[in-house]
Order: structure tokens, then C-alpha cells, then sequence
């Protein structure tokens, strides 16, 4: 197979525009075991990881948004000041495989993928992240609600690359949680992420590992924002317990061979009462 290795935003367009059916390779750890597997055969490999563009991230404190390249690794990412902006995906970050992957692994091919496990995708949907897309012909945006659409399903159109993930920074707690059969190189059994932002009284919270993609919980959501004391940070047990088992209910997780739907559901259900208390540490 032909590797092209282009430095610039426009040459790696123009390779895609070329080869539409182009394997786009970031750091590999998702598609080099696909190609080693035999299921995919790419007859050209384009590799965005030294693409300047892709590779940078800013922050813009005017519009409290953070703008990540999509080839930005783990391993910055849980780095400050990029941890101290968006603590929760700094968290999922650090949950990611080992140094190696962390350090080869970027944000990008996380959505590339878009396995329901992926865990910088409930990071992604509890703050409501922005998907940058260019292509020969232009660049669109999309919400990364449109831009995940089912298992390893994405709305990504041939030739598109993904350029960049905005966040906004939000002020309050934010928080990521995980389980899988042992603390470390494992795939997710379960997830939830839970954002809070004080100023605007919203909560939010996104499960992982549970659907055929990432699910935000609006029931959880809703019922969380009318019974906190945002000012206090305080939240009743009863309210906490709630929490758990409305973001339970919402989950449609699936037995396997790593653990059983019902296993998951109660989980969800630690995982979210647990991130809520986090959030409103003190008992009203
Ligand atoms: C041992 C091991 C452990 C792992 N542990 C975890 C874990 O704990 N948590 C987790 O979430 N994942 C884990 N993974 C999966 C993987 O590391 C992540 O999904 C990672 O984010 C993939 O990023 P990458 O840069 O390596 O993507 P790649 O493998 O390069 O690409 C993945 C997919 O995205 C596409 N793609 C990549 N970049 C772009 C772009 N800019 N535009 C368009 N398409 C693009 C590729 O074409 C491909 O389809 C693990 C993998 C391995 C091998």
C-alpha cells in the first residue's frame, strides 16, 4: 500500500480528495490492528500526525472554548492547562490503555472509531462538543450528537477529515468514571461522565458503553437541575440515589462475553450517583 505523509492541512486534503476510500491514520491503534486483522486494505494510507494543524490546540477566553486538534494525543491531553480546562476529558484521557497508547492515541481517531466504549466520547456529549470537518471541497460543522451515529458509525463523509473538537469551558465540577474487568488496558464495561456548570444551573450527564452509541440522560438531567442547590453545592441522598437510577434506566446496555446488561445497568447507576455526589458534596 502507498503511505503518504503529508505536513500540511491542504496536502492531506488534497490525498483524500485524490483516494476517497483513503485510510486516514492518526496514531494507529485503532487501524493498524484492523489492517493487521485483515479487515481493512487500504490501497493508500494517509497519516495526519504531522499535520501542524491537527497537532495544536487553543484556547480562546473570550468565547471560554477550547479548540483541540484531532491529532492530539492522551497523553497532552492530560496535561494542564488542557487539564485544567477540561478536567473531565483530562480524566478520560488518563483511563486510555497504556503510555504507549496514551502516548500514540489521539482525540480524533477516538471519533473515528466511535465505539460505544470510546473514552473520550462521553466527555464529548456531556459537554456538547463541536466536530470540525474539511474536505477538498470545504469544511462543515457538526454537533457531536449528529456526528455519532451508531457503532463505529459516524456521520464522516469519504474524503472528510476531522480537523478539530471545540469544547466549551464550563465553571463547576466536571468528572469521568470507569469500569471495566481491571484497572487498567481494558475496554469500558461502563461510563458516565457528569458536567456541571454553575453559572447557566445545568448538569449534564453521558453514558458510555451502554447503546450503540454515547446517551446523554435528559430525565437525570432535568431532575438533577430543579433539586440541587447550585450556590451550596449540597443535594439530598434521595436526590442522589435518583440520579443513579434514572441514568440506570436510560441506559440499553447488552450482555456479552465481558459482563451482563443487568451488571452494567447497576453500574450506570453507581457511577452516576457517585459523580453527582462529587458534583454536590454536601447533604442538604
Ligand atoms: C492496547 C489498546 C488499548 C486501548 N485502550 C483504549 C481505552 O482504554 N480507551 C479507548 O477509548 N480506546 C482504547 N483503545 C483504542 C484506541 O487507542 C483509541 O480509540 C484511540 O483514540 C484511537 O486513536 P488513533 O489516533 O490511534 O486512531 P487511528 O487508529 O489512527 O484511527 C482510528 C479511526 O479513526 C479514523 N481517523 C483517525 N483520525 C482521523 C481524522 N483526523 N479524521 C478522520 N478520520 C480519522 C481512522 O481512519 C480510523 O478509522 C485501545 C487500543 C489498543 C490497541
Amino acid at each position: 500500500m502507498t503511505v503518504l505523509v503529508p505536513t500540511s492541512l491542504d496536502e492531506a486534503l488534497s490525498a483524500l480528495a485524490a483516494d476517497e476510500h483513503a485510510l486516514v491514520l492518526a496514531g494507529g491503534t485503532d487501524a493498524m490492528v484492523e489492517v493487521n486483522a485483515g479487515h481493512r486494505k487500504p490501497s493508500l494510507v494517509v497519516a495526519v500526525n504531522r499535520v501542524a494543524e491537527l497537532r495544536s490546540w487553543t484556547f480562546d477566553p473570550a468565547a471560554r472554548a477550547v479548540r483541540i486538534g484531532a491529532a492530539v494525543t492522551y497523553s497532552e491531553l492530560m496535561q494542564a492547562p488542557i487539564a485544567d480546562l477540561v478536567p473531565a476529558l483530562a480524566q478520560a484521557a488518563r483511563t486510555v490503555g497504556s503510555p504507549q497508547i496514551r502516548n500514540a492515541g489521539t482525540l480524533g481517531g477516538n471519533l473515528g472509531t466511535c465505539s460505544p466504549a470510546g473514552d473520550g466520547l462521553p466527555v464529548l456529549s456531556a459537554l456538547d462538543a463541536t466536530v470540525h470537518l474539511a474536505s477538498a471541497s470545504g469544511e462543515r460543522l457538526l454537533t457531536v450528537h449528529d456526528f455519532m451515529v451508531g457503532v463505529k458509525r459516524t456521520a464522516r463523509r469519504p474524503g472528510e477529515l476531522i480537523t478539530a473538537i471545540t469544547l466549551p469551558v464550563l465553571s463547576g465540577f466536571q468528572g469521568y468514571s470507569k469500569v471495566g474487568v481491571r484497572n487498567a488496558m481494558v475496554i469500558a464495561l461502563a461510563t458516565a461522565c457528569v458536567a456541571v456548570d454553575t453559572p447557566t444551573a445545568s448538569v449534564r450527564v453521558a453514558l458510555g458503553s451502554v447503546g450503540t452509541t454515547i446517551l446523554r440522560c435528559p430525565e437525570a438531567e432535568s431532575m438533577a437541575i430543579s433539586e440541587v442547590d447550585f450556590g451550596s453545592r449540597s443535594a439530598s441522598a434521595e436526590v442522589v440515589r435518583h440520579f443513579g437510577e434514572l441514568a440506570a434506566a436510560h441506559s440499553r446496555p447488552i450482555d456479552d462475553h465481558r459482563a451482563t446488561a443487568a451488571y452494567r445497568r447497576h453500574a450506570i447507576g453507581v457511577l452516576a450517583s457517585r459523580l453527582l455526589r462529587r458534583a454536590f458534596p454536601n447533604e442538604q
